[in-house]
């Protein structure tokens, strides 16, 4: 049997004991105490009947409760399912109709909601996390702590065919330690069900197994230059629910023994306050969050000089603000590419002066790429010649939960994933990436790029951003359509932006339609949401 991520997580807590693991709201964790409670959640979980291959729901924003309830669930031998506790109920009923956890570890402002679920969902107990209690995390402040009774729903009461336990996370670890001897899982075992972002489509289950997750942690470690074990202070703004800060801050974080300081949400004064008291070294973001950090910088005077990593991705990063935020802090900034599919890092940026602004850099250790036709995957790409991205790797999933057909058509030949995304690979290996297969507008013959067109509309000195859709023609294909937002205190004028686009665009990737929004629609960790620009552009 290969190592897990409970052999990692254990390592760490043994070689680590001392350092702080986790800061919340100024309340230190130490490794020592990190691998106590995650002992004790997993005997709480035994308790309630967790099994080996079961899967357990997180319901959870950042907080230390969400780093030991997963390391708790994988010590089990169990499936962490992960998901956005902002989701609505019939967002995240459609998630318990696909995996059908019976456990459930949420946000208190949720649990009510999942207890109330409907009884055909195989529901049986949800552990109730309120954050801002103060953390028991030493086991004499926890045997101080009253233990909340459990209580059972009203609904499930009333129905009777089932009986929905509410417990309190302190209750769940109040019973002392998981036996050492309690079989544990190994490399090959399903670790995580991740939901993709559902920016193309609804969310998709990624199942990723343990060696998937050591393997993208290990190929981080050996990408960043100069790591300093036990030293590192990571900064988890991104929600740990979604495949990059989970990656970033539990597991690659943990495996060096760094400090991990949790924010429930990105909060600039936050973040800056905090910054002043323990500096971070490490700063992995979206392109939004290093521009409002580097507008307030600078304003402020604030020094971010000790951030010497900071990792973009999940979007495209725009040169721009790679030089705002270089010119701030005096570090670097640079981006990488990946998605859940591939626990997800599959390409970064070197990590020193070859950098390359405006691309996603070159393959992560261990991986391999192809650029094929789209259309025909057997078809190879020159260099320089725009294509479908192709990858393999260790950190490559093994298929969707239950949905046999999308991974066939996602997983292709000895192992390759089918990315979804167009890119361009320069001579010397340098990949940029153009747009995705899926948002391609097929005019009628000739298929256009939205990012393209947005780029040439938001070379307009008013326009601020733009997105790009096709909108289905009555005459077969689809028109390019536009929604933009401009810069304020100027007028909005349709044609003169038809126009300029006109000078720059052939005529059938100039849009037939544009309007103006206050705001695109974006997606909780940030990315543009052109299906939800289409569905209002159809609605009108
Ligand atoms: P869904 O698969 O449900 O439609 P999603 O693809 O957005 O959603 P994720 O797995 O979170 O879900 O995101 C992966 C995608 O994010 C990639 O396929 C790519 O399109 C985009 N992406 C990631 N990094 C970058 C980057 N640096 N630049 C541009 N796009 C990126
Ligand atoms: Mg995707």
């Amino acid at each position: 049997p290969t190592g897990s991520l409970v052999d990692m997580v254990e390592d760490a807590v043994t070689r680590f004991r001392r350092k702080t693991a986790l800061q919340f709201f100024g309340e230190a964790t130490s490794y020592a105490e990190l691998g106590d409670q995650i002992g004790r959640a997993a005997e709480g979980l035994r308790r309630l009947g967790v099994e080996k291959g079961d899967r357990v729901a997180l319901v959870l924003p950042n907080c230390p409760q969400h780093v030991i309830a997963f390391y708790a669930v994988l010590r089990l031998g169990a499936v962490v399912v992960e998901h956005n506790p902002l989701y609505t109920a019939r967002e995240l009923r459609h998630q318990f109709e696909d995996h059908g956890a019976r456990v459930v570890i949420a946000w208190d402002k949720v649990a009510g909601m999942i207890t109330d679920f409907p009884q055909d969902l195989p529901i049986d107990a949800v552990v109730a996390v309120d954050v801002t209690k103060a953390m028991p995390f030493t086991t004499r402040v926890a045997l101080r702590l009253p233990v909340p009774k459990a209580r059972s729903s009203r609904k499930a009461l009333t129905t009777g065919s089932r009986v929905r336990g509410t417990t309190a996370w302190e209750a769940l670890v109040s019973h002392g330690s998981l036996r050492r001897k309690h079989p544990r899982p190994d490399g090959a075992d399903l670790a995580l069900l991740q939901y993709t972002s559902g920016t193309t489509g609804s969310p998709k289950g990624v199942m990723l197994s343990h060696t998937n997750l050591l393997a993208n942690a290990a190929q981080g470690r050996a990408w960043v230059p100069g790591l300093s074990e036990g030293d590192e202070v990571f900064y988890g703004v991104l929600p740990l629910f979604h495949a990059y800060g989970m990656t970033l801050c539990l597991t690659f974080a943990m495996s060096i023994g760094a400090t991990v300081v949790l924010f429930p949400k990105f909060d600039v004064d936050l973040v800056l306050t905090a910054l002043s008291k323990t500096p971070a070294t490490f700063l992995p973001a979206v392109p939004p969050i290093y521009e409002a950090l580097a507008r307030a910088a600078e304003r402020r005077k604030v020094d971010l000089s000790g951030i010497r990593f900071a990792i973009s991705g999940a979007m495209s990063l725009p040169v721009p603000i790679v030089r705002r935020w270089e010119h701030a802090t005096g570090g670097l900034l640079v981006e990488g590419y990946g998605m859940t599919e591939a626990s997800p890092v599959a390409l970064g940026n070197p990590i020193g002066p070859t950098r390359r602004p405006g691309t996603v850099g070159v393959p992560f250790p261990n991986t391999e790429i192809r650029v094929v036709d789209p259309a025909d995957t057997s078809v190879e790409r020159e260099p320089g010649e725009a294509g479908e991205l192709l990858i393999r790797g260790p950190q490559v999933f093994s298929g969707y939960w239950k949905r046999p057909e999308d991974t066939a058509a996602a997983l292709i030949g000895d192992g390759w994933l089918r990315t979804g995304d167009i890119v361009e690979v320069s001579a010397d290996g340098f990949v940029t990436i153009v747009d995705r297969v899926k948002e391609l507008i097929v005019t009628g013959g000739f298929n256009v790029s939205p990012s393209e067109v947005e780029q040439a509309l938001m070379d307009h000195p008013d326009v601020r951003e733009a997105a790009v859709v096709g909108l289905p023609r009555e005459s077969g294909g689809e028109d390019v359509a536009a929604a933009v937002v401009m810069q304020d205190g100027t007028v909005f004028d349709p044609n003169s932006l038809r126009d300029f686009c006109r000078r720059s665009l052939t005529a059938y990737k100039v849009p037939k339609q544009i309007v103006q929004v206050d705001e695109l629609p974006r997606s909780l960790i940030g990315k543009v949401l052109r299906k939800d620009v289409r569905e209002r552009m159809l609605a009108g």
